[in-house]
């Protein structure tokens, strides 16, 4: 298993309830934030299903009550998960949320290997992996190495993007909240994540834990420069012609000193498993954050695939084969709600939002019309 994100932690500890033998091969983390802190109220049953729910639930992360965007219309639309039958979702510190599920899974007998997988090879029915200059043999990998699916690539897999997405970040502070999960603001809806599309493309704004907001604008990759967007002053300018993520930071914030460009597109990976291997979480299927659903889809690729392998060591011989046709219909739907979510917003003939509305130029793109979803509210499970 290589990668100790929420797919391979997920993956790791199914394989280990169900008696396999599990090496995860991971790096240590360097410390500060990570992105993707928005967890869907509809992570909570696959959670509980790995039985980490209350050790995350008191790992103090923020509570998550619901979405607010400004999508389609200037105004404000809130979508809350009082209807979600899950209850609310949480605002992650990434960090401890990765951290925690690795260490349940070692808990439940995953033997942790730091480092980082660098050479794979097939031999006979057995693979052999390169750790940190020592060598690994297993009947079967499982690549969660992230949106840029080292491993499967290395079997002959190849990755198909949809976009080339970035998320132009910075972490402003959020004075009045935080301190593991303590929250002072008397305005529950700043326990909600806030979008709002602009014609270069689209806000988003979040409370962390540490006492922080995650501000992020997201562009096309090409399209940065154009959109100012690659200094802070320029980052800065731009967020104070927002109408409700500037309205968001507490009064007297300064601009950032630093910003980071994220990639954040919509990428699959073909096939997403075969024989001995299987892709697991963006390593399988990476989607554009609007929805807000790459850790719960994480964990359910990472269950799925880990049921997929116990099968097959039982005999079960297209059970690789069913989940990576699975994940291929799961990214198909994804696709066909991303677009109708895009094709909302027809306030801008700027390059971001029409290259959105172009007819469909690839296998990968849908064919057909898909139930709006809205942003965010998309993922919310309820
Ligand atoms: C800008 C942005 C915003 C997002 N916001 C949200 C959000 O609000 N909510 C949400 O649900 N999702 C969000 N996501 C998506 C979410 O972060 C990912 O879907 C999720 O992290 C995927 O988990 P993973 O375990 O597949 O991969 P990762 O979390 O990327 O973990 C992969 C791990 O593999 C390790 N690794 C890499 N190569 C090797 C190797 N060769 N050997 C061993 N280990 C290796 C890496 O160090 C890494 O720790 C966002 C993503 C972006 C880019």
């Amino acid at each position: 298993m290589a990668g100790g994100g929420p797919a391979g932690a997920a993956a790791a500890l199914t394989l280990a309830h169900s008696g396999a033998e599990v090496v995860l091969v991971h790096p240590d983390a360097p410390p500060g934030w990570r992105v993707g802190e928005s967890l869907a109220p509809s992570a909570r049953p696959l959670l509980e299903r790995l039985g980490v729910l209350d050790r995350v639930g008191t790992d103090g992360h923020l509570p998550y009550y619901g979405n607010r965007s400004a999508w389609g219309r200037a105004t404000l639309t809130a979508s809350d998960f009082v209807r979600s039958p899950y209850g609310p979702g949480w605002h992650l510190d990434r960090r401890r949320f990765d951290a925690s599920l690795r260490a349940a899974a070692r808990d439940a007998g995953v033997r942790h290997r730091p480092g980082s997988v660098t050479h794979l090879t097939r031999a006979g029915n057995h693979w052999r992996a390169t750790v940190s200059g020592a060598e690994i043999t297993a009947p079967y990998v499982v690549d969660a190495t992230g949106a840029r699916a080292r491993l499967a690539r290395r079997t002959g897999a190849r990755l198909v993007h949809t976009d080339h997405l970035v998320a132009v970040t910075a972490l402003l502070p959020n004075t009045g909240q935080g301190g593991g999960g303590s929250a002072t603001h008397e305005n529950a809806t700043e326990h909600t994540s806030l979008i709002e599309s602009t014609p270069f493309g689209w806000w988003y704004t979040a409370p962390l834990p540490s006492g922080q907001l995650v501000v992020m604008a997201v562009t096309d990759a090409d399209l940065v420069r154009e959109a100012g967007l690659r200094t802070p002053d320029g980052w800065w300018a731009a967020l104070g012609r927002s109408r409700h993520i500037g309205a968001r930071l507490p009064a007297r914030t300064r601009p950032p000193e630093r910003l980071a460009v994220l990639r954040a597109g919509t990428s699959r990976t073909l096939p997403a498993a075969g024989p001995g291997w299987v892709a697991v979480g963006d390593a399988a299927t990476a989607t554009d954050p609007v929805a807000a659903r790459g850790i719960t889809s994480a964990l359910s690729t990472g269950m799925a695939a880990a049921d997929a392998l116990t099968a097959n060591a039982r005999g079960d011989d297209e059970a690789i084969r069913r989940y990576a046709g699975q994940v291929t219909e799961v990214h198909t739907e994804f696709l066909h709600a991303r677009a109708a979510c895009y094709r909302t917003e027809r306030r801008w003939d700027t390059p971001f939002w029409l290259r959105r509305r172009r007819p469909p130029s690839g296998p990968d793109e849908p064919h057909r019309r898909g139930t709006a979803p809205g942003p965010r509210p998309a993922a919310d499970g309820g």
